[in-house]
């Protein structure tokens, strides 16, 4: 989906979110909503947002439900909104343009584009995590191979921003390997107390990579997936 600004889009997308990435269930301080490139947004945590909000859906929200039932991302029966399994999830990112608005501020459309091939991997990565059963388990299975020290700590600088750990895994993989913004990268993923924030990230590479590695019977599709990574080139 497109929208022309920044602050557009997350009125339409904040509270769902919010509720989705962090629980939240009252949006009266906008503060609260969630701003950001992109979000983890399955088809399932839309329809769950849906049924949960019912009966106090905004205008805004009701068209884009309409359009995403078009769309096939979602359906509606016996007055519920359901999930449609591995059919579709929300990639989104922002379009690029000469000036760009961002939450009210107007930035230089250049620096955006430099970054986008990095938010579009970010965002296909977890596209990928909620649509592909085989991307699922090898995320969740890097996941799982940190120790368990290093995947406490990681979970609770995580914890800031996804207070829902269900997408921890996902975040942690889009971060460390598909996110090119260093910044991004070390406020989400390292903790504060690391003083070598570099080698931290590197030797989290290698992990992943190892443990990739270390899978002999990936599909061509999941496969392609990791060696076209920059990382690894
Ligand atoms: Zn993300």
């Amino acid at each position: 989906m497109k929208y022309e600004n920044q602050d557009d889009m997350n009125l339409t997308w904040g509270k769902i979110t919010a509720f989705t990435e962090n629980n939240a269930k009252d949006f009266s301080d906008k503060k609260t909503w969630n701003y950001a490139w992109g979000h983890d947004l399955s088809s399932e945590s839309i329809a769950e947002y849906a049924n949960t909000f019912r009966q106090n859906l905004t205008w805004d929200e009701k068209l884009l439900l309409e359009r995403l039932k078009t769309e096939g991302i979602i359906e509606e029966k016996w007055e519920k909104y359901i999930w449609v399994a591995n059919k579709a999830a929300l990639a989104m990112f922002y379009p690029t343009g000469e000036k760009v608005q961002l939450n009210g501020r107007v930035v230089d459309g250049d620096k955006i584009r430099s970054q986008i091939k990095g938010w579009l991997d970010h965002e296909l990565a977890h596209w990928l995590y909620f649509t592909n059963p085989e991307f699922k388990k090898v995320t969740d299975d890097i996941w799982q191979s940190l120790d368990p020290k290093t995947r406490k700590e990681i979970s609770e600088v995580l914890g800031k921003n996804y207070k829902n750990s269900k997408f921890h895994a996902t975040e942690f993989l889009s971060y460390v390997l598909f996110t090119e913004g260093k910044s991004e990268i070390n406020t989400n993923i390292i903790p504060n107390s690391v003083s070598d924030k570099d080698a931290y990230l590197k030797n989290l590479r290698s992990q992943i990579y190892s443990t990739i590695d270390a899978k002999k019977n990936l599909s061509p599709l999941v496969k392609s997936f990791f060696d076209t990574n920059w990382i690894r080139k």
